[in-house]
């Protein structure tokens, strides 16, 4: 078997529970179902969550990410408390779960636990929700510091900071975890312009967009990470851009919620760091993530002259968005993954044409079958 070594893709956007949420969230009969019946089905499976069965399906879908090419997932968690919001005896406790499951399969994780405050403006918390909520952003940035403090030496675990989503806290919260990530040299992560809905309620409650507010509030910045950033005006990609923030585009699953379109050309030509998420865990591929970004550019633009093209090299858009994910996440250390060159998706390809093709024919199956994780490979 001829291999080929790459970096691993780094998913900096995962919410583990929600693999199983797969098949069962398809069942949609109502023509109006759209995000927000999905959101949903997705506190249900909230519901059934104790830190035991969040270690399990994070196992399974960490173990299904690290066979598909990825080297390090950055767990965007915010299932916080017991399900009636009383904060768990070990106020960490279903962080630590989803961590250690990371470490099982081998797997490095940077934890990102998320703010979380109300429902919307002035709009409270249903059934489902209060298990992510905090009181004050004082009560939350506590459990951080605990957090940090339990990662402290753990091996392969990372820490980092994010706010939900300027709905789910208000704006003092966000100006408030910005400095803290600061102070600590912490990435900070939000999701923002996923649903035009999302939009109209900032614009109600706070007269300008989610990026404008997060702008003003000095959360952007080079290590802030915009999770979606799909409906955007120009100027925002100027402010992202200015900003030197990154944007975590995650093509299947914004396809699967139907969320729009990225405007993944837009970003490239303002110079915006584009990384890539697996969100939802509805499919765990690297591979089909970036040929999306590729796909969907050249389909929006009819032409072929879209990402790749312009990528470095000899066309390494898959180095270069996973270098882009490694900053997203604050990660310095470059895993590899091994491409098996032999594999029927790839024999026969031109040796200058591999980077190239791994963005366009590939998929998870291209990786070689993985030895138990090498020390060096464990941070
Ligand atoms: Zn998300």
């Amino acid at each position: 078997m001829r291999i080929h070594r790459v970096p691993a893709m780094a998913n900096v956007h995962s919410h583990a529970f929600q693999r199983d949420l797969r098949g069962v969230a398809e069942r949609t009969s109502d023509p109006g179902d759209d995000f927000w019946a999905w959101r949903d089905a997705m506190f249900s499976a909230v519901d059934r969550l104790d830190p035991e069965r969040m270690k399990q399906v994070a196992r399974r879908v960490y173990a299904e990410m690290r066979a598909a090419g990825y080297g390090v997932v950055g767990e965007f968690h915010y299932v916080h408390h017991r399900p009636d919001g009383r904060p768990y005896g070990e106020p960490n406790a279903m962080a630590i779960a989803v961590a250690e499951a990371a470490q099982e399969v081998g797997l490095q994780i940077v934890l990102l636990p998320a703010a979380y405050h109300r429902g919307g403006a002035g709009i409270a918390l249903v059934r489902g929700q209060q298990r992510f909520a905090d009181p004050t952003p004082e009560a939350f940035l506590a459990r951080v510091d605990g957090l940090r403090a339990w990662a402290d030496g753990q091996d392969g675990v990372g820490v980092g900071v994010a706010a939900h989503s300027v709905r789910a806290v208000p704006a003092d919260w966000l100006a408030a975890i910005a400095e803290y990530s600061d102070r600590h040299g912490l990435v900070r992560h939000i999701h923002a312009h996923e649903q035009p809905r999302e939009l109209d309620e900032c614009r109600a409650e706070h007269g300008c967009s989610p990026i404008e507010l997060l702008a003003e509030r000095g959360f952007l910045g080079e290590r802030t990470t915009i999770v979606h950033g799909i409906h955007v005006t120009p100027a925002e990609i100027d402010t992202l851009a200015r900003t030197r923030t990154l944007v975590a585009s995650c093509p299947t699953t914004e396809g699967s919620l139907g969320d729009g379109c990225f405007p993944a050309r837009a970003y490239r030509d303002a110079g915006v760091r584009v990384a890539i998420g697996s969100d939802s865990n509805v499919i765990v591929d690297p591979f089909e993530e970036v040929r999306e970004l590729e796909t969907l550019a050249r389909r929006a633009h009819r032409t072929r002259h879209a990402l790749l093209a312009r990528a470095g090299g000899a066309g390494d858009l898959w180095g270069e968005i996973a270098a882009n994910g490694r900053a997203s996440l604050g990660v310095e250390r470059e895993a590899t993954i091994g491409i098996d060159l032999d594999h029927p998706r790839l024999a026969g390809i031109d040796p200058d044409d591999v980077l190239r093709a791994l963005a366009t024919c590939a998929a998870a199956d291209v990786v070689a079958a993985l030895a138990p994780p090498a020390a060096e490979e464990r941070a």
